[in-house]
């Protein structure tokens, strides 16, 4: 089951508790402002925050205009008062995303004629996948068209509820003129739309938005968590679960778009390319490296993935020379080859390589040609004494889209 009310929010205790502390309160700002790393479930409780504000039973969701055919309210002592009651007309048809007083704006690439069909198909998916993760291509962005037809649409009243919620997510992929349309919205006193923006890059928003909304903010998830979330509701097998809950930095939507990759088999993949390495033949490694080239589009991604595979075997290393037990490790399949190596390794080595395989990371950031980037990290490794020389900011920014 997808999470659908504030209640379910996974590991984020404080923005969960201040969000139905304001839906309990019925009092809310025109615009909030959702920050906080690419994948974490800023874009989840969005909608969550969204569907409690348009809830029949929670105060004031439904307009206090009678309609035709409105149903007899149950009683609402059995209704929570700081979340979606999730069986009213208004919770079933924002659940589907069908709700007439719920918009959405969110960035997509391609053609301009084919936007209609784009955001279509996007919803579509939205609607009926509970693990959808929204990936965008660098140049994605929320069309013009977009928000004009969308600000069109605020001039009039809600439909059915007492007020129209707007989600953006990836607020910092608009156009400045945007921002001045959308900024004279949120400013109307007295307006019945409540702004709700999601942004892991905050930075790139005018202070004029990031001022006028209410800030909330959501952290990386524990590790742990993710582990337990990819095994139970995602049916992730326990040893690909950890795999990927280690990679993901705290990124459940980083784990959920690589759920179907056979984490175990890539990592074996990934370790055998420094054979090749320390064996000298460059040939061969160049080789081996090119052959990952076939996953196309997804190739860079996956020579960034081959890289981060590397990174936590030396981690599990670095761990193993200090003492660290089996439940420790997260390549505890591998165990005995981690102890056997662990013991023929300085620390420091360990270290060195792992710079090593930061600074590629960084060069792949940075639109260095992954494979390139891949092969030179391969030669390093394989060369004691060729060090790195800088660590690169936090592992979460790598991640963007
Ligand atoms: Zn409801």
């Amino acid at each position: 089951m997808p999470i659908r009310r504030l209640s379910e929010l996974l590991g984020q205790p404080d923005a969960s508790a201040f969000l139905r502390g304001v839906a309990a309160g019925g009092r809310y700002a025109n615009a909030y402002l959702f920050i906080g790393p690419a994948g974490v479930g800023k874009g989840t409780a969005a909608l969550a925050f969204a569907r409690a504000l348009l809830c029949e039973r929670v105060a004031g969701g439904r307009s206090s205009e009678p309609g035709l055919f409105q149903e007899q309210a149950e009683s609402p002592s059995q209704a929570p008062q700081d979340d979606a009651c999730g069986v009213c007309a208004g919770c079933v048809k924002s659940a589907n995303l069908q709700h007439p007083d719920l918009k959405f704006l969110f960035p997509v690439s391609g053609e301009e004629r084919e936007l209609d069909q784009t955001i279509a198909e996007t919803l579509a998916a939205w609607r009926t996948d509970p693990f959808f993760v929204f990936v965008y291509e660098k140049a994605a962005s929320i069309r013009l068209s977009m928000t004009r037809e969308l600000l069109r649409e605020l001039a009039f009243r809600p439909f059915e509820a007492a007020r129209r919620v707007v989600v953006v997510r990836d607020a910092d992929r608009m156009r400045e003129d945007q921002y001045s349309a959308m900024l004279k919205s949120i400013e109307e006193p007295g307006a019945s739309t409540v702004w709700i923006l999601t942004t892991a890059r905050p930075s790139r928003l005018p202070a004029t938005i990031r001022s006028r909304c209410q800030r909330v903010k959501f952290r990386g998830l524990p590790e742990p968590l993710l582990r337990e979330f990819l095994e139970q509701r995602a049916e992730v097998a326990a040893p690909a679960a950890r795999m990927l809950a280690a990679l993901s930095s705290g990124s459940l939507a980083r784990a959920l778009a690589w759920r179907d990759s056979e984490p175990l088999a890539l990592r074996d993949q990934s370790l055998a390319l420094v054979e090749p390495a320390l064996r000298g033949d460059h040939a061969g490694l160049w080789k081996a490296v090119q052959a990952f080239n076939r996953f196309g589009r997804a190739g860079r991604e996956t020579m960034r993935r081959l890289i981060e595979f590397q990174e936590l075997w030396l981690r599990d290393l670095l761990r193993a020379r200090y003492g660290a037990p089996r439940e420790a490790l997260v390549n505890r399949d591998r165990e005995a080859e981690i102890r056997r190596q662990a013991e023929h390794a300085t620390a420091t080595e360990i270290r060195r390589r792992l710079m090593v395989l930061e600074e590629a990371l960084v060069s792949i950031e940075g639109n260095i040609t992954a494979d390139l980037a891949l092969f030179s990290a391969m030669a390093r490794l394989a060369t004691p004494g060729l060090g790195g020389s800088t660590w690169p900011r936090h592992p979460t920014e790598r991640w963007e889209y």
